[in-house]
C-alpha cells in the first residue's frame, strides 16, 4: 500500500486518483503527524510525502522515520515545490531508498518511480520472508545436529561403562569411537583387536559381517596386548537402522574364556570317564550272561533267573548311556563318522519297532502305521539312523505314559524320504520346541519327573546332518509330540 502525505486535499485527490487508475492501493494523510501515526500502525511499501506541510514537515517526518527499525527501510518519494539539493533530502535517511519530484507532479515520472518502488519493496518482502524461513531451517538443523550429538555422547557413554569390549562404526565400516576395554586388546582406534593364527581374520569377519547387513555373531580368539594370549570372546555386531538404511554399527567382544575353558574340561571328562566306564561294564555284561545260562540251565524261571534278567536289563539301560556319552565327545572331536551303505529302510522300521515292543514292557502299547512302504533304497549309516529312530521311539514312551498308541508315519517324496514318530504325550511348550536338539538341553516342566540326560536328541540331530537330512518337532502341550526327519536318497 502506498501512503500519500500532503496537506493540500487536492493533492491528494489527484494522487490517489493517478495510483489507484494503475492498481496501486493507497492510503492518505493530511499532515506529518498523522503520517507518523499511521506509519507506525500500519504496513506501507512507499510514502509519497510532501515536503512543505504546517506542523511536522516532510523532512522531519522522514528523519523521524529514520530512527525506527521497522520504517528506516521505507522507501520515500518527495514533492518538493522547489528543486530540493539531493544531498539535503538525504540527511538522516540514507539508508532507505528516497527519490524527489518537483511540483507541479508530471504523472509519467511520478508512475514511473512508485512503481519501480513497490517492485523494489516487493523484492525485499520476498528476501525477508526467505531469510526468515532460512533462519528457521538452521536453527531446526541446529537443534537437530545437537540431539543427535547428545545421543552419540549418551552411547558413547554407555559402551564406555559395559565390561566389555566396545566400538561404533559407520556405515561404511569405519570405527568412529572405541571404549578404553579396546586397548587392552588393540593399540589403535582404527585397528581391530589380532585374531588367533587358527581363526579367521579380524578385518575378514568384520567384513562379511557388514556386507551382510544383519546382527552378527561369532565366537573369536583375540590377542591380549600384555599378556600375547589369545582369549575367546563373543563377538556380537549389531546394524543401527534408519529410513531403510544402516547408520552405524555397534560391536561388543564379551570375554568367554573361562565357560570356553570349563566347557572343554567337562568335555575331556565325559570322554575319559566314558572310556573308562565302557570297560568294566562290558565284563560285567559278560559275567551277568555267563551266570544268565548256568541259572536257566540248573533253574529255569527261578527267583535268581528273575533278577539276573533285571540286571541285565538295568546293565543294558547303562551301556546306552555310556554310548551316547562317547557320542558326544566323538561329536565335540569331529569324529562321529558315518559308515554309509544302501540300506533297506523297511526292513530297519520292523527291527526298530521289534526292539522297542521287547524292551517296553507296557503290554497294551500298539504301534500304528500311517503313509507308503519304504521301498526304495536309501544310502546312510543304518546303524545311525536306527539309533535315531529307537531314540524317538524311547521318548515317545517315556513321555506319554498314559498313552497307549504310538504313530510311525512314513512318506516319499521326489529326493527324500520323511519318517515321524507321532506321540500323544505330555507334549512340549512351544517356545522350547527349538531347544530340544541342544546338547544337555531338557524342559524344565518335565525335567524332574522323567530321567534322562538331554543328549539323545543332540546326537540324532548330528547324525542327521551328517546325512544331509533335516530334522524337527511339532507339538502341541498336553496332547502330543511328533518328531521327524528326512533323508536324501542321495
Ligand atoms: P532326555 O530324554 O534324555 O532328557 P533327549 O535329548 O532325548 O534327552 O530329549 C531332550 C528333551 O526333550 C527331554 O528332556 C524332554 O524334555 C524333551 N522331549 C523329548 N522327546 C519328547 C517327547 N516325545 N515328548 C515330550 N518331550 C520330549
Amino acid at each position: 500500500m502506498v501512503l500519500i502525505v500532503d496537506d493540500q486535499a487536492e493533492n491528494i485527490f489527484s494522487l490517489k486518483k493517478l495510483l489507484e487508475s494503475q492498481d496501486f492501493e493507497v492510503d492518505t494523510a493530511a499532515s506529518g503527524e498523522e503520517a507518523l501515526k499511521k506509519v507506525l500502525k500500519n504496513e506501507y511499501a512507499l510514502i509519497i510525502l510532501d515536503v512543505q506541510m504546517p506542523g511536522i514537515d516532510g523532512f522531519e517526518v522522514a528523519e523521524t522515520l529514520s530512527g525506527y527499525s521497522k520504517t528506516k527501510e521505507l522507501p520515500i518519494i518527495f514533492l518538493s515545490a522547489v528543486n530540493t539539493e539531493k544531498k539535503f533530502i538525504t540527511k538522516g535517511y540514507a539508508s532507505g531508498g528516497i527519490d524527489y519530484i518537483t511540483k507541479p507532479v508530471d504523472p509519467d515520472i511520478l508512475l514511473l518511480k512508485v512503481t519501480t518502488f513497490h517492485r523494489l519493496y516487493e523484492q525485499t518482502l520476498a528476501l525477508n520472508e526467505t531469510k526468515k524461513v532460512l533462519e528457521r531451517e538452521i536453527e531446526i538443523r541446529k537443534k537437530a545436529q545437537q540431539e543427535l550429538n547428545d545421543k552419540v555422547e549418551d552411547l558413547n557413554t554407555t559402551l564406555e561403562s559395559l565390561p566389555q569390549i566396545a566400538f561404533r562404526a559407520d556405515s561404511n565400516g569405519r570405527i568412529t569411537f572405541v571404549n578404553k576395554k579396546w586397548f587392552q586388546y588393540s593399540n589403535c582406534t582404527s585397528i581391530f583387536p589380532q585374531t588367533h593364527p587358527d581363526d579367521v581374520e579380524m578385518e575378514k569377519i568384520w567384513r562379511n559381517a557388514i556386507n551382510g547387513g544383519e546382527p552378527f555373531e561369532c565366537e573369536v580368539r583375540i590377542k591380549e596386548c600384555a599378556s600375547g594370549l589369545y582369549p575367546y570372546h563373543l563377538l556380537r555386531i549389531i546394524p543401527m537402522k534408519k529410513d531403510a538404511g544402516i547408520k552405524n554399527w555397534v560391536g561388543t567382544f564379551t570375554y568367554i574364556d573361562d565357560q570356553k575353558q570349563a566347557e572343554r574340561k567337562k568335555d575331556e571328562f565325559l570322554s575319559i570317564a566314558s572310556h573308562e566306564l565302557k570297560t568294566p561294564l562290558t565284563s560285567i555284561k559278560a559275567y551277568i550272561q555267563l551266570l544268565a545260562r548256568l541259572e536257566s540251565k540248573k533253574n529255569e524261571g527261578s527267583v535268581v533267573a528273575s533278577y539276573i534278567s533285571r540286571a541285565h536289563e538295568q546293565v543294558g539301560k547303562l551301556e546306552h548311556l555310556i554310548a551316547d556319552l562317547l557320542d558326544i565327545s566323538k561329536i565335540e572331536n569331529g569324529k562321529l563318522k558315518m559308515n554309509k551303505k544302501p540300506f533297506d529302510m523297511e526292513q530297519l522300521i520292523a527291527n526298530v519297532v521289534e526292539t522297542v515292543s521287547n524292551t517296553n514292557h507296557h503290554s497294551t502299547l500298539r504301534v500304528e502305521r500311517a503313509g507308503v512302504p519304504m521301498l526304495k533304497e536309501i544310502v546312510g549309516d543304518v546303524i545311525r539312523i536306527e539309533q535315531v529312530l529307537i531314540n524317538f521311539f524311547t521318548n515317545a514312551i517315556k513321555y506319554a505314559p498314559e498313552a497307549d498308541r504310538i504313530v510311525l508315519h512314513t512318506a516319499i517324496n521326489n529326493d527324500h524320504v520323511y519318517i515321524a514318530v507321532q506321540d500323544f504325550g505330555i507334549g512340549i511348550p512351544s517356545h522350547k520346541k527349538d531347544q530340544v536338539f541342544g546338547k544337555f538341553y531338557r524342559v524344565e516342566e518335565s525335567a524332574m519327573e522323567y530321567q534322562g540326560l538331554g543328549i539323545g536328541l543332540y546326537i540324532c540331530a548330528e547324525i542327521i546332518k551328517q546325512h544331509y537330512g533335516t530334522y524337527g518337532v511339532e507339538s502341541t502341550p498336553g496332547e502330543g509330540t511328533t518328531f521327524y526327519f528326512t533323508l536324501p536318497f542321495s
